[in-house]
């Protein structure tokens, strides 16, 4: 049996940063990180399409689930505790124009890097290839997987979005192991389904669109780029209706919609004006040409088909005042009508886990199980595109290695 006096189960972002601020602030600490994985950090390297979205500089707690858990948090851990955390081990960073804080080398595998040769540095413990599935309280400590003894003990699992990086939702049997209890989880950050057939416009992109999310009534709005997909939509607006949807079709098993504004910047009778502008000047064009000033051709296109009104023959100085209005209503509010979403598999971000009911904001110690701390997205904590998950797995990761 080894033995140590502190365990982090999980190395990854949480688990890394918790590893390391608690050897630094308490350099005798006898303290391992166990990973089931080869090696640590696999998903830091798929983060930000690979250039590591590491935290946002405008990342306030009301941006996220459980707001007044993670005020606390960030009380001691804002971004620019995390920018410094980082350069303090020698990595630096940069922020783009949406306070989007990225390594200078535009390169995941530096964060990665810079992680594990700390922990190397420091004198960590690690030990891959080693899945944690069985941990018991023993002798005012914990025994985990009957290998290893330790007097404290960091969870930092993640949640059960994207497991072939890991994350596979084991980490909620052994919070249940211990006394906790977890929330609903639902896949966030992940493509929707549609029942609509969108194959002809698979692999359009329209860039700064507004989605509405709605029942009978307006749920949530979201901005950004969208892509579609086989059989729906994916990109930054879409994704993040998603956990939104999935309860909405789980919970109110009501028909779930999202409206799409494809010209959010122009008002109804602005983009009317141009259209019977484009009516004179270029009349004599087929229709297929009508948005393709301002749309992707093939998605001008799709907007005729959901009026009706297309035949590739058709001329656009054929189109009456009526019908050019009503194509642009169809291009400021295109319904789509959501099935689903891709699933955990396909999920950035688990939405729900560990209740944040049963941890001390102050420590991330819980409150259930003296010497048991919970660090990352296993915890009911969960937000946006843009460096906001990774600035909770960071900030709470630092202030769990710090307690503990
Ligand atoms: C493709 C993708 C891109 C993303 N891009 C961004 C981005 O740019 N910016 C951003 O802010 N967020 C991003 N995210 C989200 C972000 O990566 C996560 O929120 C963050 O990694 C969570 O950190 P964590 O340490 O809590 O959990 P994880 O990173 O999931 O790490 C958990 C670790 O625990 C290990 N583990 C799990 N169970 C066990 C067990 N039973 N025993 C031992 N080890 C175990 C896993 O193998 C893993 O290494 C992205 C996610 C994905 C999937």
């Amino acid at each position: 049996m080894r033995k140590y006096n502190a365990a982090v189960v999980g190395g990854c972002a949480a688990g890394m940063t918790a590893a390391i601020n608690a050897k630094r602030l308490n350099p005798e600490l006898n303290i391992v990180i166990i990973e089931k994985l080869p090696r640590i950090g696999k998903k830091i390297l798929a983060t930000g399409n690979g250039r590591c979205n590491m935290t946002n500089l405008s990342a306030v707690a009301s941006d996220y689930k459980n707001a007044d858990f993670v005020e606390k948090v960030f009380e001691k851990y804002p971004p620019e505790k995390v920018v410094d955390f980082f350069e303090s081990t020698g990595l630096l960073t940069y922020a783009d124009s949406e306070s989007r804080v990225y390594p200078r080398s535009n390169m995941a595998a530096s964060v990665l890097d810079s992680l594990r040769f700390e922990i190397e540095g420091l004198g960590i413990d690690v030990i891959c290839d080693m899945p944690v599935s069985e941990i018991t309280k023993k002798n005012g400590g914990f025994e985990i997987n009957r290998e290893i003894l330790c007097e404290k003990l960091i969870i930092a699992t993640g949640g059960k979005s994207s497991p072939s990086q890991g994350s596979d939702g084991s980490g909620y049997s052994l919070a249940k192991q211990l006394g906790h209890s977890v929330t609903k989880l639902y896949p966030s950050l992940v493509p929707l389904t549609v029942k609509e057939n969108v194959k002809p416009l698979k692999g359009v992109r329209a860039r700064n669109v507004e989605l509405t999310l709605k029942t009978d009534r307006e749920i949530k709005k979201t901005k950004g780029e969208l892509l579609f997909t086989d059989g729906g939509i994916s990109g930054i607006a879409a994704m993040e209706l998603a956990a939104a949807a999935e309860e909405l079709l789980e919970r109110v098993k009501q028909k779930t919609f999202t409206s799409i504004d494809f010209l959010p910047d122009m008002n109804l009778t602005q983009l009317i004006d141009y259209m019977l502008k484009l009516k004179d000047i270029k009349g004599y064009c087929s229709i297929d040409m009508l948005f393709s000033g301002i749309l992707p051709k093939s998605l001008g296109i799709e907007i005729c088909k959901a009026c009706s009104l297309y035949k590739q023959e058709k001329k656009i100085a054929r189109l009456n005042r009526r019908e050019i209005i009503n194509l642009a209503e169809k291009a400021k509010s295109f319904e789509l009508e959501i099935t689903g979403t891709k699933g955990f598999a396909n999920a950035q971000v688990t939405s729900g886990g560990v209740s944040i009911e049963e941890i001390n904001p102050e420590t991330m110690e819980s409150v259930i199980c003296k010497g048991l701390y919970f660090a990352g997205e296993i915890i009911d904590v969960d937000a946006p595109c843009g460096g906001y998950n990774l600035q909770w797995a960071f900030a709470s990761g630092l202030l769990a290695g710090e307690n503990i």
